[in-house]
């Protein structure tokens, strides 16, 4: 049996976090106090998606479901910076859909070629060189990296495809694919031989070009969870045409009236928007058509739907070319391919203001620390006002400035909060 066939995939997510700082002074021999010269943490790895086009599935995120990039270094004396934790790149196919998995708000449509950054590396901690002044010439501090993120998401193919192929396993749409363009998917004579999507560019006048896509065969029963029909239905989401492709040789036995009305009523309980779907009709394996009038019927009952039938061999390269000139055509009327605008709302991070918090003077400069502080400054973003607003806020509700004003504060202070300081204003 065939490798399961996965178009999903839940996976968690973590950047590197990013290396503290350190507190050393220059040392040599002879010279009894040098400046200080402690060097900064390295920064977290990001976790960074991209494209590939070598990839149909996601299968790779089945066997590994959690990814995380390295932290950054912490800094070494004489000035030495830690080094970077290096970035995690992930690859996935086009198309691919990243959600946030708690609420299924979309994050991003991989379908261009931009990369896209993830999860952010939490920066490094500042070494004690950075914090010598000329009334603080030996700082005895130096800061915690910031811890990066975690995110878990669920990954989702939605092929970008502008025709896509449905209809019963067998009926021969790989074979039509492997007709009309390079791609060459597998073709065998018996029941889900397709397992992959395959993607194929049919080029139908100079000029003229579309992406056909061979998704596997879709089961009776399918769309309720019985077979593997909606895991596949779901690829072809977003193809603004569909060719369905039936079996009108009778050489199985089977109904092609009865064959393409459950198809359309798998769709229709999938999705209503897919079965809505502009469609054409390819009647194949015309080569071997043992009764005529099963055709004849097939064609009327399809035609009453409104429906335009295609007779075709795929097997035979017969009447492949006038189908596939038809549906450039359509396209040209049709919207284009949908790309998923994001609609995830970052919620404003609930952040826990109770912990310990440790204050240290050193001069005029007061050091913060706190587990909380640290969270809380890792998801600022301090070139926007609201978030540096909001920054603002929860800090002072955190009763933080009422306790350094007890502690004796002056207006002008230095109060310093990991790569973070500002004076003090009362
Ligand atoms: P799929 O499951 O829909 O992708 O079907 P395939 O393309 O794998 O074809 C299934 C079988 O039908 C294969 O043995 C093909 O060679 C055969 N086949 C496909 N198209 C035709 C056709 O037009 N005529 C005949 N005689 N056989 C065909
Ligand atoms: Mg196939």
């Amino acid at each position: 049996m065939a490798a399961p066939f996965v178009d999903t995939a839940r996976i968690t997510v973590r950047s590197g976090n990013g290396g503290n700082g350190v507190v050393a002074f220059h040392r040599e021999k002879y010279i009894a106090a040098g400046g200080p010269d402690g060097g900064d943490g390295g920064r977290g790895g990001d976790v960074i998606l991209t494209v590939d086009d070598h990839m149909s599935t996601l299968m790779d995120f089945r066997y590994k479901r959690k990814y995380t990039a390295p932290n950054g270094q912490d800094g070494g004396g004489s000035r030495w910076t830690g080094k970077d934790g290096a970035d995690l790149v992930l690859k996935v196919p086009r198309g691919t859909v990243v959600r946030d998995a708690a609420t299924g708000a979309i994050i991003k449509d991989m379908s261009d070629d931009a990369p896209f950054v993830l999860c952010r590396g939490g920066r490094g901690g500042w070494g004690n060189q950075h914090f010598a002044t000329p009334t603080r010439q030996a700082p005895r501090f130096a800061k915690a990296g910031l811890p990066g993120e975690t995110r878990d998401v669920i990954l989702e193919l939605k092929l970008l495809a502008d025709v896509g192929l449905v209809g019963f396993p067998n009926t021969g749409k790989s074979t039509l694919l492997s007709v009309v363009s390079k791609a060459r998917p597998k073709i065998a004579n018996y029941h889900f031989t397709t397992l992959f999507p395959n993607l194929g560019v049919v080029y139908v006048d100079e000029g003229t070009s579309f992406v056909l896509a061979d998704i596997p065969g879709i089961i009776e029963g399918a769309a309720e969870g019985a077979g593997l029909g909606s895991d596949f239905l779901r690829h072809i989401d977003r193809c603004r045409l569909l060719i369905h492709v039936v079996d009108v040789s009778g050489s199985e036995g089977r109904d092609p009236i009865e064959d393409f009305d459950a198809i359309c009523s798998e769709l229709e309980r999938f999705s209503p928007q897919l079965a809505a779907r502009k469609m054409l009709v390819a009647a194949n394996k015309t080569d071997i058509l043992t009764d005529p009038s099963l055709l004849e019927r097939f064609r009327a009952h399809v035609e009453q739907k409104g429906l335009e039938v295609f007779e075709i061999s795929a097997a035979a390269h017969r009447g492949v070319s006038e189908l596939m000139r038809r549906a450039a055509r359509e396209l040209q009327s049709l919207p284009p391919v949908e790309i998923y605008a994001p609609d995830y709302v970052a919620p404003e991070p609930q952040v826990d203001t109770s912990g310990e918090v440790r204050i240290e003077r050193y001069d005029e400069t007061w050091v913060v620390e706190a587990p909380w502080i640290q969270r809380l400054i890792a998801n600022v973003n301090f070139s926007d006002f609201e978030s540096r607003n909001w920054f603002d806020r929860i800090l002072r509700q955190s009763g933080l400035f009422d306790r350094l004003e007890e502690m004796g504060i002056q207006d002008g202070d230095i109060v310093s909060l990991y790569d973070l300081e500002f004076e003090y204003q009362h």
